[in-house]
């Protein structure tokens, strides 16, 4: 497996005010192999989307380092970021807001060419936007609507086939489809993978929900305020998830099969989440967590691969041999 993009114990803070540092992100650590889908899942204000923008290189990074096809993303002069914007783009939550109303959906698409150069022929270009629209399951008869015409779905559409203008090998895609019906949900997604097995594309698959990633990432993040706890293959977070946080998450999904007796514990998360402006000491979730300990006011739990491929951060799994027979079990 070869390595596209890594991150480096990332942080982003931001300053509210001289003496208020809210930090959005922490310190997270991971890789994203080439061709796969990586996801990254956490409730909302866990800092998945600053990451986002950070490792694309829209924010600048407080600390640590973004890796991108050998490169360090934050320390590009001009000229080398903008050749990297090529490779590297952006689908985001709500296609609306990020569609220029008074424009057509030729120029939306056209736009990333012409600031590039590509296609400097105009009828080129111009066949090149019915050849995206084509791939993301439009037509060129929607070229010349604009994007009001269309529905959340297409929209949605529409913003990917601007991503893709510039052939990119990322994407980073920050909620695609959490403002979308439930039925247009499955549609965009199979949309996304049947575009990543044609042009070989890597995505950071960004939702709040373990259920919406599940179906697209290869492996899976667990975010929380901040930090990852959790990194592993889909199947194995779905099968043995070991950061309670994970659990809780995993414990609000219901089972799809009706005929399968739906024999878990819910695991409800009292409180809110804390502030990242005044984050809890030690462990992060420690204030919403039913196992915590008092090693875990004191000490910050370090991020641990325990199996292979498989890496926590909690202080239950201290001292906890690397085999498959994982330490603690905790009943879901
Ligand atoms: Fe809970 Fe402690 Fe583990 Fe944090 S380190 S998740 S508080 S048991
Ligand atoms: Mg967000």
């Amino acid at each position: 497996k070869q390595v596209l993009l890594e991150v480096k114990n990332l942080k982003k803070h931001f300053s509210l005010s001289r003496k208020t540092t809210l930090k959005a992100v922490d310190g997270v650590s991971f890789q994203i192999y080439q061709g796969e889908t990586f996801g990254i899942v956490g409730e909302s204000g866990c800092g998945k989307s600053t990451a986002g923008r950070t490792i694309i290189g829209l924010y600048d990074q407080t600390e640590g380092e973004v890796i991108f096809n050998g490169k360090d993303v934050h320390s590009l002069n001009k000229h080398e970021k903008f050749q990297m914007q090529k490779k590297m783009q952006m689908i985001f939550q709500d296609p609306y807001a990020s569609l220029n109303p008074r424009s057509t959906v030729r120029e939306i698409i056209s736009e990333p060419m012409e600031v590039h150069g590509l296609y400097p022929n105009k009828l080129e270009r111009l066949e090149r936007v019915y050849q995206l629209l084509e791939d993301v399951g439009l037509n060129r008869e929607h070229a010349n609507r604009y994007p009001h015409e269309f529905s959340g779905g297409q929209r949605q559409r529409i913003g990917i086939a601007r991503a893709l203008a510039l052939d990119p090998d990322f994407i980073i895609a920050d909620e695609p489809i959490s403002a979308l019906d439930v039925s247009v949900q499955a549609q965009v997604v199979n949309l996304l993978k049947k575009l990543q097995d044609e042009k070989g594309l890597t995505y950071l698959f960004i939702a709040h929900d373990l259920s919406m990633v599940k179906q697209i990432s290869n492996r899976i993040g667990v975010m929380y305020l901040g930090h990852l706890v959790e990194l592993t293959s889909s199947s194995q977070l779905y099968k043995n998830p070991l950061h309670p946080y994970t659990k809780a998450l995993l414990s609000a999904i219901p089972i799809p099969d009706p005929d399968i007796e739906d024999k878990r514990e819910r695991i409800i998360l009292e409180g809110d989440i804390p502030s990242p402006i005044d984050p809890p000491s030690g462990c992060v979730f420690r204030t919403r967590c039913a196992h915590a300990m008092d090693v875990c006011a004191r000490v910050k739990p370090e991020w641990q691969e325990i199996v292979k491929e498989h890496f926590v951060a909690c202080h239950l799994y201290n001292g906890v041999e690397t085999s498959e027979s994982v330490g603690p079990k905790i009943n879901m």
